[in-house]
C-alpha cells in the first residue's frame, strides 16, 4: 500500500529499518489491523521482501539501529524480525543490549504464539462435542428464560475466531455461553 501522508512525514521519505532505501510501502504490524500510523513501519521493497520471506540474516544487521527508533511500533518490528535469527550470534547480541518495554516485546512476540485455544473456567481445553457444566445461571437473550447453574449444556461447538465463546443448546434452544462460565463436564 502507498504510504500515507503523516507517515511519511514520520518517516521522512526513507524506510524505517534500513534507514537507507525510499519508504514504499505502509505495513501494519500484526495483530493490529487498522491503519494508524502508531501501528505502522514505512518501509522500502527490499525490507518488505525480506520480511515475507524470511531471507539471510546478514541482510539485518542494521537492526541493530531501528531497535532504538522512538516509534514503539519499529522497536516492535525490529524485535520480532530478531526472534527469527536469535540462534545467530549478531542477532543474539542486539536483544540483549536492548530492553524494551514489557508492552512492546508482547506485541512483537504476538507473531509467534501458537493458535489460541478454548478454555473453561478452570483452565481447562474445550473441544467441538464436549460436555459443559454452567458454573453461574445465566439469562438467555430474548427469552424470559434463565438457565440455572449447574445445567449440562450437551455437544458444545467452539465458536472459531473468538475463544471466549461456545455455542451450546439450553432448552432446544442454540445459544452463545461464554467459556468463562462453563466447566467441562
Ligand atoms: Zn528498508
Amino acid at each position: 500500500m502507498a504510504i500515507g501522508t503523516k507517515l511519511n512525514e514520520r518517516c521522512q521519505g526513507i524506510c524505517e529499518l534500513c534507514n537507507t532505501s525510499p519508504a514504499v510501502h505502509e505495513y501494519t504490524i500484526s495483530p493490529k489491523k487498522d491503519d494508524m500510523i502508531e501501528n505502522q513501519a514505512a518501509l522500502c521493497n527490499t525490507c518488505l521482501e525480506n520480511i515475507q520471506t524470511a531471507g539471510s540474516g546478514a541482510y539485518w544487521s542494521f537492526l541493530e539501529g531501528s531497535i532504538w527508533n522512538p516509534e514503539p511500533a519499529i522497536q516492535a518490528l525490529s524485535y520480532r524480525i530478531l526472534q527469527v535469527y536469535k540462534e545467530e550470534d549478531w542477532a543474539n547480541n542486539i536483544i540483549s543490549s536492548v530492553e524494551l518495554d514489557e508492552d512492546i516485546v508482547q506485541w512483537a512476540m504476538s507473531a509467534f504464539e501458537t493458535a489460541d485455544v478454548h478454555k473453561d473456567a478452570f483452565g481447562n481445553t474445550l473441544v467441538n462435542g464436549d460436555n459443559v457444566v454452567l458454573t453461574q445461571s445465566l439469562d438467555v437473550k430474548g427469552t424470559s428464560f434463565s438457565a440455572p447453574k449447574g445445567t449440562v449444556v450437551k455437544k458444545i461447538r467452539l465458536v472459531a475466531d473468538n475463544t471466549d465463546q461456545v455455542e451450546g443448546k439450553i432448552n432446544e434452544q442454540t445459544i452463545v455461553i461464554l467459556t468463562k462460565y462453563v466447566k467441562k463436564g
